[in-house]
């Protein structure tokens, strides 16, 4: 289906679409995998927390080509993590739960190209009506105030900075959760920081030894994990 065919689809339309998919992963999908979904049936076992934005063109499994219980996944408006303490809401929890009771071992934020919530936080105006949504991406805020205080960057390139320094925020957030912040001391956790591009199918990562967002797959991988303490 082409996207003008998909952006003129009506109600009904996109409800038959979503349950013919529903049928043809019964009927298709899951025969020929029958082993791995009655392996997960009474267990996971994820080998990352990946926390992204709710954006409908950014699927973590596809990107990381990862298969069912792989990933444990929370998704929001702007990737956002609000940090210990102001809101043990749905991401904190999450975020608990992946490092105390599933032991994972990396937790990763991932931003993406063209997105909406960025850029609602470049222009506030546009969330008139939509006092929630103004509310959660006050947790980006101090994404902007480095922008605006330090990027003499030009118009067309705002955006794409904004979004790599509200994944850096995400990560300084992350880290005041106690379960992270003892996990990371202790060496046995790690966190890392990228920006999906939708258009071009590239990830770039954080490199905190370098201070910047270099390609996954050029050179050694960034790592964004500070120095552990206690190892
Ligand atoms: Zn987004």
């Amino acid at each position: 289906m082409s996207l003008d065919e998909k952006t003129t689809e009506t109600a009904q339309e996109a409800l038959d679409n979503l349950i013919a998919g529903v049928i043809q992963f019964r009927e298709d999908i899951y025969p020929e995998q029958r082993e791995l979904f009655n392996k997960l049936a009474h267990e996971q076992t994820p080998r990352a927390m990946f926390i992204t934005c709710a954006d409908s063109r950014i699927l973590p499994e596809l990107i990381t080509q990862s298969s069912p219980g792989d990933l444990f996944v929370t998704r929001n408006v702007g990737n956002i993590v609000p940090p210990y303490g102001i809101m043990n809401g749905g991401v904190s929890t999450a975020i608990e739960f992946a490092v105390m009771a599933l032991g994972v071992h990396h937790i990763i934020v991932c931003g993406h190209s063209d997105c909406g919530a960025m850029k609602a936080v470049l222009n506030p105006a546009s969330l008139d009506g939509m006092p929630t949504v103004r509310s959660w991406l006050r947790h980006a805020e101090v994404a902007r105030t480095v922008v605006e205080e330090n990027c003499g960057c030009a118009d067309h390139n705002t955006l794409g900075v904004l979004t790599e320094e509200n994944v850096l925020a995400q990560l300084d957030h992350l880290r005041t959760h106690p379960s992270v912040a003892a996990r990371l001391a202790s060496g046995q956790l790690f966190i890392h920081g990228w920006v999906y591009n939708i258009g071009t199918s590239e990830i770039r990562a954080y490199d905190a030894s370098k201070g910047e967002f270099r390609l996954i797959g050029d050179g050694p991988l960034p790592m964004a994990t500070p120095k552990s303490r206690y190892v």
